[in-house]
């Protein structure tokens, strides 16, 4: 088989950080060995996520300039409201100026204080809003989905035993709403199937339950539908893509991931009552129902992402790089979560730093170690971000797994980036005997993970 190519060439480039290793060390010093303090200009390969970090193509360019920034009525409005509504098919869209904003006021309209939300897996903002609305944010992956080395086609699914389990258990009054995320971010970027999306769709159908997608990623979860599900193999991923939106009552959705685009976001019901309600929400802190915060460019921009986001040739060629990333590390290796997913590979720090205790953050110490050794940046996905307390005791317990996430940003690194990124991997595991753990030296209450100070042990 053939090299499978970036299909697209370079039209403009943009400069990145070059550094020496002292000064990376000193850098690390400077910002107490907490990644998110760097300045960007210090960072050679940012992996930091894949939120709003692609680059847009010579077609959204030009769409730009078409941008009409009338306040209301704008022809980039019908433009964006009919590419969203051709590919998603519900009967109302609202534009936001990012996911989390579509996820607050779905949250304050659909939900009251003491109800459930059900979800495979809330992304933390989704499950900051549920939360910030009175409701309990409950996950319930398939068990396949906490094993970091067990193979599985789709573990994002959700574990609809567990959801008939819920209901029956809480009733259909107490369920504000069931929330499934495409692919499941926090679960890995792992795939969720279509006949799971069926499945869960008649459940909370034949119990009245609204049923909601977080759509982030769609079209990288339509690619994975096509080639790992049965009897997909020959459809379109758009028209996968359809076939899944039909099944659910609406959705949330952040064009920085499948859009291709740095900012901009939307909101989908078929429910008419409930889309006057969010519009008049939406008004009062975003904009008016016709731009949502957004301008007329970043809505032309994002009428075209959206289909180049489910381009095919684009398409194999966003799921083959990262697995490639994934299976060169784990060749070299470098212990990675199994299956690789579709907008990152995580590194299992754990497993590679085993003489490292959870509490002293492992995988902390790989991600520092990999801005030291390459001006990489990658995010912790351990205990540092998620450990929590004991209730009673007030101890801190870690987080069930310590990651280190590489998240790709789309069309932006080449190959060769890459292979610098796997060398520069293999250098950490060269080194890891010698690696320790960290201490925090200051933390805020909330989110620590932001603004914590760290000092190696
Ligand atoms: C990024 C993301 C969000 C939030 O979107 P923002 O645009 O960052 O506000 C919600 N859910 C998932 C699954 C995401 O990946």
């Amino acid at each position: 088989m053939r090299t499978i190519i970036e299909p697209f060439r370079i039209k403009t480039v943009e400069p990145i950080g070059m550094s020496t290793l002292p000064e990376r060390e000193e850098a690390l010093r400077r910002v107490h060995w907490n990644l998110f303090l760097l300045r960007a200009t210090e960072i050679t390969i940012d992996l930091l996520t894949d939120s709003g970090t692609g680059a847009m193509s010579s077609r959204q360019w030009a769409a730009l300039m078409e941008g009409d920034e009338s306040y209301a009525g704008a022809r980039s409005w019908e433009r964006f409201e009919a590419a969203v509504k051709d590919i998603y098919g519900f009967r109302h869209v609202i534009p936001t100026h990012q996911g989390r904003a579509a996820e607050r006021i779905l949250a304050q309209t659909m939900i009251r204080p003491g109800q459930v939300v059900i979800s495979n897996t809330h992304f933390d903002t989704t499950r900051a809003n549920v939360e910030a609305a009175g409701a309990t944010a409950i996950d319930i992956p398939i068990p396949e989905a906490r094993q970091p080395r067990v193979e599985h086609p789709f573990k994002g699914n959700m574990d609809t035993d567990a959801l008939e389990a819920l209901i029956a258990e809480h009733g259909r009054e107490k369920i504000a709403l069931v929330l499934l995320t495409i692919t499941n971010n926090s679960g890995g970027g792992q795939p969720v199937s279509l006949a799971n999306v069926r499945k869960v769709s008649e459940i909370c159908r034949s119990h009245g339950i609204p049923f909601y997608l977080d759509a982030c990623r769609f079209a990288e979860n339509a690619w994975f539908i096509k080639t790992r599900e049965e009897g997909q193999q020959d459809r379109a991923p758009i028209d996968i893509a359809r076939e899944v939106f039909s099944y659910a009552d609406g959705c949330t959705m952040s064009a920085k991931k499948d859009a291709i685009v740095n900012i901009g976001g939307f909101l989908c019901t078929n429910d008419d009552d409930l889309a006057r309600r969010m519009r008049d929400l939406l008004i009062l802190t975003e904009g008016f129902p016709t731009y949502g915060g957004l301008a007329g460019r970043d809505l032309e921009a994002i009428a075209v992402g959206l289909y180049e986001g489910l381009e095919e040739d684009y398409l194999r060629y966003r799921i083959a790089s990262t697995k490639y990333v994934a299976d060169r590390l784990h060749e070299a290796g470098v212990p990675v979560l199994r299956p690789p997913g579709g907008h990152a590979v995580f590194i299992d720090a754990a497993a590679m730093l085993p003489h490292v205790p959870p509490l002293q953050f492992p995988g902390q110490a790989v991600a520092c170690e990999l801005y030291r050794v390459g001006g990489i940046r990658a995010c912790e996905i351990g205990s540092v971000m998620f450990a929590s307390r004991d209730p009673e005791t007030g101890e801190e317990r870690p987080a069930p797994l310590e990651l280190v996430r590489l998240a790709i940003p789309r069309r932006v690194y080449t190959q060769s980036h890459m292979d610098y990124v796997i060398e520069a991997a293999a250098e950490v595991l060269a080194n890891r005997e010698k690696l320790r753990g960290m201490k925090i030296t200051y933390q805020a209450p909330f989110l620590r993970h932001f603004t914590a100070r760290f000092e190696p042990l």
